[in-house]
């Protein structure tokens, strides 16, 4: 099931079910968004009939309460950005004021003459849940979406912390939807500027999988429904400048895609 946050025709946010797509998300003329009642962590009841694809605004389809991301997590990133992998995970936070959504503008702050792309995996957590065994973590996720982790990279190199390199607004575009039953042990990944491929690689590459990162990173915080693990970025991270359109691509999910723009 493929669970969208959308603006309707009337202007009316809400959660609904898209159909009508490709395997790999792919939108036609007959893709469809059906509204839901409530929230997309509980039953999902419908709410009025099917809306066309064309008359529907898509948002960020959560708005988590915190974004805990990755760093390293694919050997060939780590010596790209020149560095081992860790041998643990490696997490930081971004704000969740950073998120946007599927078609909005990156903005590039005047602070930063480095932002980079960094395609990822993006697991959407679906219950409260602290302390997850292993063989229990896929009881508390409720999907998967694109998630683009925008980096202002000389900033990440002078500051130390990334707290700023990775915190600017913007800096998270999510979507375009949450697909809840897919395997994502071995998705294909490909992030775009301008239509040319610059990261290409596949889930089954992540240093530390799904299970192993939503294990080891409950046990140091409690997660609540609609918050957001990055998973890290694959090698081929590069700069973004005004006028780009990037595109994070995963199999079975879906496409996102934002334009870059100098913050007015
Ligand atoms: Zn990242």
């Amino acid at each position: 099931m493929r669970i969208a946050r959308f603006a309707g025709p009337d202007g009316v946010v809400t959660f609904g079910t898209v159909d009508g797509v490709g395997p790999d998300g792919e939108i036609g003329d007959d893709t469809t968004v059906t509204p839901v009642l409530g929230h997309p962590f509980g039953p999902l009841e419908p709410a009025g009939p099917p809306v066309a694809f064309a008359d529907v605004r898509l948002l960020a389809p959560v708005l988590p309460s915190k974004i805990i991301a990755v760093g390293k997590n694919y050997a060939a990133h780590a010596a790209e950005m020149g560095g081992e992998v860790p041998l643990e995970p490696m997490i930081f936070l971004k704000p969740s004021t950073s998120v946007v959504g599927p078609g909005d503008r990156i903005d590039l702050p005047p602070q930063s003459e480095q932002v980079e792309h960094e395609a990822e995996l993006a697991i959407v957590i679906g219950r409260l849940c602290s302390q997850v065994p292993p063989r229990r973590v896929n009881e508390v996720i409720l999907g998967y979406t694109c998630a683009n982790d925008v980096t202002a990279r000389d900033l990440q190199k002078s500051d130390g912390q990334w707290g700023r390199a990775k915190g600017f607004d913007t800096f998270c575009p999510l979507g375009p939807w949450i697909v809840t039953d897919v395997d994502a042990s071995d998705l294909a990944i490909t992030g775009r500027v301008n239509g040319q491929v610059r990261q290409d690689a596949r889930t089954s590459d992540l240093v530390f999988g799904v299970e192993s990162l939503v294990a080891w990173i409950s046990q140091v915080m409690t997660l609540l429904p609609g918050d957001i693990i990055l998973t890290g970025t694959p090698a081929g991270v590069g700069p973004l400048v005004e006028g780009d359109s990037v595109s994070v691509s995963i199999s079975s999910i879906g496409t996102l895609t934002n334009r870059v723009v100098t913050r007015d």
